[in-house]
């Protein structure tokens, strides 16, 4: 595979996830490079994965098609202006910071600088993460193509046209672990309060997740039609789903992202 020069600014964990989707993708490893402050954590990058590191950011910049700014968004400012002179040959830009509009990026490194805004989400880490891209009006289509294969290598990815969509992209699968997690932590606890050891629960609930979502994500079917299915008129499932509509369910969740997506809007 014809590997474009990839640099990642900042190599923490999410940084670290992607070289990882992009190597087991069959990209060029000598393709790829990461560099950061501190030589403890670039020398367990390169042992890990064998890719060349570099304490020094505009070194690993300055020949790269794509630049990934992997840095938290705090640190983004600084890390960007000190950037911009290794980025005269206009490489691809490609930022996962959380809350930092391509406009911000764009008055720091030049209006005409391509860039992909990236809203990941942790189970890249496994590969199995939902990407939210949006592309600023600089980016190619050839560029877009090599994002779309960058952030494929870690999950799926969704394109939005609008930036603002963004911020629903970070309601639905920027934070949505974290409600299934909650979910999850729920399910364990009701499990041992109906009698359960705390182990046989905690394993019942993690497969059950994982095959509900394994069987949603096969399947043909909308997620209201598989629900309807494993709900009998008078079942035992029945009772519970008529708990949860009784408590307002969809009322909780709407209101839950609602206020994610009004907080990530806050936050850019
Ligand atoms: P992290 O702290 O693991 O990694 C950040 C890395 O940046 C560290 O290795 C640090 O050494 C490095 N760094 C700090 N200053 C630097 C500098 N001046 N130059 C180069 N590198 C520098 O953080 P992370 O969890 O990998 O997050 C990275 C970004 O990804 C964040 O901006 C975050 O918003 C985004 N993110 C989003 C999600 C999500 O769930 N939606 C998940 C993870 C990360």
């Amino acid at each position: 595979m014809h590997t474009p020069k990839i640099a990642f600014i900042g190599a923490g964990n999410m940084a670290r996830a992607i070289i990882g989707g992009l190597l087991a993708e069959g990209f060029d490893r000598t393709q790829i490079s990461a560099s950061g402050p501190r030589q403890e954590t670039l020398d367990k990058v390169a042992a890990e994965f064998s890719i060349p590191v570099s304490i020094d950011n505009l070194a690993t910049a300055a020949a790269a098609d794509v630049v990934i700014l992997g840095v938290k968004p705090q640190v983004l400012k600084e890390v960007a202006l000190a950037l911009k002179p290794a980025l005269g040959h206009k490489p691809l830009l490609i930022s996962i910071a959380a809350g930092i509009t391509t406009q911000s990026l764009a008055q720091w490194l030049g209006e005409d600088q391509a860039i992909v805004r990236c809203m990941p989400n942790t189970p890249s880490q496994l590969r199995a993460g939902a990407s939210g891209l949006f592309a600023n009006a600089r980016v190619s289509d050839g560029q877009k193509s090599i994002a779309n294969s960058i952030l494929g290598a870690v999950g799926i990815v969704q394109w939005v046209k609008d930036e603002a969509q963004l911020n629903p992209v970070t309601a639905v699968s920027g934070s949505g672990p974290a409600y299934f997690f909650l979910v999850m932590e729920a399910m364990i606890e009701a499990g041992v309060k109906l009698g359960l050891e705390r182990e046989c629960a905690t394993e019942l609930t993690l497969q059950t997740a994982m095959g509900a979502a394994m069987l949603a994500k096969s399947s043909d079917l909308e997620v209201a039609e598989l629900r309807r299915r494993v709900t009998s008129p008078k079942g035992t499932t029945e009772q519970a789903i008529l708990s949860f509509e009784r408590d307002d369910i969809r009322g909780i969740v709407e209101r839950a992202m609602g206020a994610c997506s009004q907080r990530a809007q806050e936050l850019s």
